[in-house]
């Protein structure tokens, strides 16, 4: 038997002893029946009141526990909430790369052939010019004009000549080193970037780049149609900007074309 259990044994025993003798005739002018009666009477209430007290207790401790129980399901709910959010978050900022990525690309790049644009080579060119005041380093500008191409339009359309520009700009970015930028200039005029080339290393370049270029035969319902160009090339004076040395590269072209065309000429 356990403590507890025994001791409700003998609360129950002395209680039965008290209520028999307030019930006993033989002690109902006892002089310690009175006070007995009236001490009775007062555990009875103090019970009742430790019953009360304990019943308050318990609906108190149960009133906390729903309430433990209903924000932990609030903190559950929060927290997948922000699981999602946080899920959601990551998409975004990877898609903002994305598109930081595309933008990036089409404000450096040429739609129609994808090759480098204005704005990048010219970045470019500077920074080449800025490179050259701090060491000295040189570079060779190439600028390539595609032959009669207003007669390749007429001819073909406009759609067979924008195929054209495409495979021109494929044929000099596979000519140029992996260092050396290529642009679609504008029209159907492009510039070559060569760095640290001077006018020897940039000729056999513009030589095989020629070549290149009359190897081109595009099928035009089943004709094969071939392209030329002609190029001038500059290399970089000491204290020149690029925009001189493209001055040069573009004078060197127009003598080109005034030759005859499908042919370089090198700037003095
Ligand atoms: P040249 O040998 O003297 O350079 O003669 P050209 O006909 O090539 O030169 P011109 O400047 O007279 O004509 C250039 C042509 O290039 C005219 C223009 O319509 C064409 N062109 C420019 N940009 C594009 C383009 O994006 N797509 C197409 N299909 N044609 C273009
Ligand atoms: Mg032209
Ligand atoms: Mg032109």
């Amino acid at each position: 038997m356990s403590l507890l259990s025994k001791n409700q044994k003998l609360d129950e025993e002395l209680e039965q002893r008290v209520q028999n003798m307030l019930a006993d005739d033989r002690y109902t002018d006892h002089p310690m029946r009175e006070v007995l009666e009236q001490l009775w009477t007062a555990v009875g209430w103090q019970l009742a009141r430790l019953e009360r007290i304990t019943n308050i207790s318990d609906r108190y401790q149960n009133a906390a526990r729903e309430r433990v129980r209903l924000l932990s399901r609030r903190y559950d709910r929060q927290i997948r909430l922000l699981e999602r959010v946080l899920r959601i978050s990551d998409r975004y900022q990877s898609m903002l790369k994305d598109l930081n990525v595309a933008l990036h690309e089409a404000s450096t790049h040429d739609l129609l052939t994808g090759i480098a644009n204005r704005r990048l080579m010219s970045e470019c060119c500077r920074q080449a010019d800025e490179r050259s005041t701090i060491d000295g380093s040189t570079y060779s500008l190439v600028v390539l004009d595609a032959d009669h191409f207003k007669l390749v339009n007429d001819t073909y359309g406009h759609e067979f000549g924008d195929r054209m520009l495409v495979e021109l700009a494929q044929k000099f970015k596979l000519s140029i080193r992996s260092n050396d930028l290529c642009a679609r200039w504008g029209g159907e005029e492009f510039l070559g970037l060569f760095v640290n080339a001077d006018l020897a290393e940039a000729e056999s370049v513009v030589q095989r780049l020629l070549d290149s270029v009359r190897s081109i035969a595009l099928d035009f319902q089943g004709a094969e149609v071939g392209i030329t160009a002609s190029i001038g090339l500059a290399q970089h004076g000491l204290g020149e900007t690029y925009a001189d040395t493209f001055r040069r590269a573009d004078e060197a072209l127009l003598v080109a074309k005034r030759r005859g065309r499908d042919r370089y000429v090198i700037a003095p």
